[in-house]
């Protein structure tokens, strides 16, 4: 059986997209049989897979209509992707009126499930109802985090509302609080490193995901870094990070 992955974190620019799409890419040069899935009305996960088809069928239609088949192959042989498009905004206000609604994402990946190793989803800058499906729907959740103010605050608010999620699916865990756009010039990355290593201890990842020039470029590419360049730093720490990963989890 699958795992589910959301890698969740309501504040924006955090580095979600680009840890969900590396961290599924990473996985997949792996060998492992990996399905991405763009829950992100902004659809920047899904430009970075950079999939053929022009009109494509998306998560929504997945979602409202279980006979829809939205999963494309992409460049990676072991990756696939369900991507979205604005129309996902739609579901936010449709879901609000359905009777199942925190259960609509779980209910699409139940069909799916066994058919790969992973599947991992992006999620969008809020703790809304689409994240609230993610969550139901996954085994754990990956936080992404930069190393600023707040950063602890922000990592109590998500943790209280997978508390509230337990109550429908409740053995969801953290599988782990990440790192990203580390900086070691900066002060406060090491104060703040510090802080959170000794609050949340073996839930943080041992990789930190440095700033890296090539990990921004890569999405105006429609890339993930291993295809764009794969001797960065970033590629070598999203590599890295999948091995972790595995490692704990397998
Ligand atoms: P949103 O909340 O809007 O969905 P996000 O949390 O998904 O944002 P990303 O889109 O992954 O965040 O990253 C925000 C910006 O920072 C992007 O332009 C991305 O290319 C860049 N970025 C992410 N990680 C790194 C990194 N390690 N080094 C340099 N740039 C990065
Ligand atoms: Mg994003």
């Amino acid at each position: 059986m699958g795992k589910i992955i959301s890698v969740i974190n309501q504040k924006g620019g955090v580095g979600k997209t680009t840890t969900a799409v590396n961290l599924a890419a990473s996985l997949s040069a792996l060998e492992k049989k990996v399905l991405l899935i763009d829950m992100d009305p902004q659809g920047n996960a899904t430009s970075m897979s950079s999939i053929k088809e022009e009109n494509f069928n998306t998560i929504y239609d997945m979602m409202a209509d279980p006979k829809i088949q939205a999963v494309y192959q992409t460049k990676m042989p072991f990756l696939k992707v369900i991507p979205c498009n604005a129309d996902l905004t739609s579901a936010e206000i449709e879901l609000l009126d359905a009777e199942n609604r925190e259960f609509v994402l779980k209910e699409t990946l139940d069909r799916l499930k066994d058919k790969f190793d992973f599947i991992i989803i992006d999620s969008p800058p809020a703790l809304n109802i689409l994240s609230v499906n993610n969550m139901v729907a996954s085994d754990g959740i990956i936080i992404p985090i930069q190393c600023e103010y707040f950063a602890l605050e922000g990592l109590s608010r998500i943790i209280q509302t997978m508390k509230s999620i337990k109550n429908i699916n409740p053995d969801i865990e953290i599988y782990g609080i990440l790192l990203t756009m580390y900086d070691k010039r900066v002060k406060l990355t090491y104060e703040v490193e510090n802080d959170v290593r000794e609050h949340f201890g073996d839930l943080v990842f041992q990789t930190v995901i440095p700033r890296n020039v090539k990990l921004s470029e890569s999405p105006s590419f429609g890339m993930p870094i291993i295809l764009y360049d794969v001797s960065s730093i970033g590629a070598k720490k999203y590599l890295e990070l999948a091995e972790e990963f595995l490692s704990k989890t397998e």
